[in-house]
């Protein structure tokens, strides 16, 4: 079910810090991963669901341990940042994954 790309050197989407990270999940560790549907999922595909559900921890000083969701704005910025990662995907599947995305926030 659509295309998996590896959630690497991607900016924390929630939080103004906006530090670049390899994505592991918080409970196993596996890499992350999200395809052009909007929707994200660890390796071991145990921990899974839309970006608008997901929580984003940098380990930044702002976050003070807890782990955040993303909107809408915060999400399309790190995904505009995230150079090697659209190269990967491709232009098309960026703008399907935003304009899906943008559905789950209500745009
Ligand atoms: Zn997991
Ligand atoms: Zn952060």
């Amino acid at each position: 079910m659509g295309t998996w790309i590896e959630l690497t050197n991607f900016m924390c989407p929630a939080c103004p810090d906006k530090k670049g990270s390899d994505w592991v999940c918080a409970v196993d560790a596996g890499s992350v991963f999200i395809n052009e549907e909007g929707i994200m999922e660890c390796q071991s595909q145990t921990h899974t669901g839309p970006v608008i559900n997901w929580k984003w921890n940098c380990g930044s000083d702002y976050h003070n341990g807890e782990f955040l969701q993303t909107d809408f704005e915060g999400f399309s910025f790190a995904m505009s940042q995230a150079v090697q990662l659209t190269n990967r995907a491709g232009s098309e599947w960026v703008a399907i994954l935003l304009h899906n995305v943008g559905k789950q926030y209500g745009k």
